[in-house]
C-alpha cells in the first residue's frame, strides 16, 4: 500500500488501529479498494469508495484499476439500492492537491448516496456559470483533470453518467444540493455535522448485507452453491 508522506485522512482510515472508529470500518474491499461509511453522511446508506492508494482522483488511475473500479461500484450500487433505494455516485475530483473542490480530502473516494429525485438538476443549480453536466465517462474527467480544470462526476440510478468541469468549483458542491434537497440546507458541511448516527445506522444495515454477500460470493466459488 502506498501511504501519503504528509496526513491523509482515507490513507490513515485505512491503519488497522484507526478502524474502530466507525466510519473508518470496511463494509466491503476488494484487492485495491475500500467500502466505509461516510463520515458527515447526510442519509443512512451512504458509502465511500476508496482506492487503498493514495491517489488524487478516479480520473487518474490506471484503466485496469479503473476496471475494477467499477465492477466495486455496481456491487456497491446494487446493495445500497436494495437497501435504501435508487442510489447515485458522486465524484468531486480535483485537478491537483489542495484545490477548493477537493475539500480538504486529496484521496480519490466515490460517494455512494441513496437519494429519491433528480440530483443531478439538483446539483445543477450549485454550480459556477458556464458549468455544466454533459454526458461523459471517467475519460471525460481525465481530460479535464490534463487540461488542469477539477471535475464533478455523477452516475444516476440507471447508469447514465455525467461530468461537469471548471477550474474553480465550490467546495462541498453536491452535499449543498443533497442537504438542500433534504430541508437541511445548514448541515452540508461534513467538519462541522459527522452525522454519527447515520454511520452507525448504515453499519447496523450493510455490515451483515456485505457479509452475506461475501459468504455467497465464496460458496458459488467453493461449487457449494
Ligand atoms: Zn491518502
Ligand atoms: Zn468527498
Amino acid at each position: 500500500m502506498v501511504h501519503f508522506s504528509g496526513y491523509c485522512r482515507l490513507c490513515e482510515a485505512q491503519v488497522p488501529s484507526r478502524k474502530r472508529l466507525s466510519w473508518n470500518e470496511t463494509i466491503l474491499e476488494t484487492k485495491h479498494f475500500v467500502v466505509m461509511p461516510s463520515l458527515g453522511a447526510l442519509v443512512p446508506g451512504w458509502l465511500l469508495i476508496v482506492p487503498k492508494n493514495h491517489v488524487l482522483s478516479a480520473a487518474l488511475l490506471s484503466p485496469r484499476m479503473t476496471n475494477e473500479l467499477v465492477q466495486v461500484t455496481d456491487s456497491v450500487v446494487q446493495m445500497v439500492t436494495e437497501t435504501y433505494g435508487p442510489t447515485y455516485i458522486l465524484e468531486h475530483g480535483p485537478a491537483l492537491p489542495a484545490r477548493r473542490v477537493g475539500c480538504g480530502v486529496d484521496h480519490a473516494h466515490l460517494h455512494a448516496v441513496p437519494f429519491a429525485g433528480d440530483l443531478r438538476k439538483r446539483a445543477e443549480a450549485f454550480l459556477p456559470t458556464g458549468s455544466a453536466f454533459v454526458s461523459g465517462s471517467l475519460l471525460e474527467a481525465k481530460r479535464a483533470v490534463d487540461r488542469g480544470e477539477d471535475y464533478l462526476f455523477i452516475r444516476e440510478p440507471s447508469g447514465n453518467a455525467f461530468v461537469a468541469t471548471h477550474h474553480n468549483f465550490e467546495s462541498q458542491t453536491f452535499r449543498m444540493a443533497i442537504a438542500t434537497s433534504l430541508g437541511m440546507s445548514e448541515q452540508y458541511n461534513w467538519r462541522e455535522y459527522p452525522q454519527a448516527q447515520n454511520v452507525d445506522a448504515t453499519l447496523g444495515r450493510l455490515r451483515d448485507f456485505a457479509k452475506r454477500q461475501r459468504s455467497n460470493r465464496d460458496l458459488v466459488r467453493t461449487g457449494v452453491a
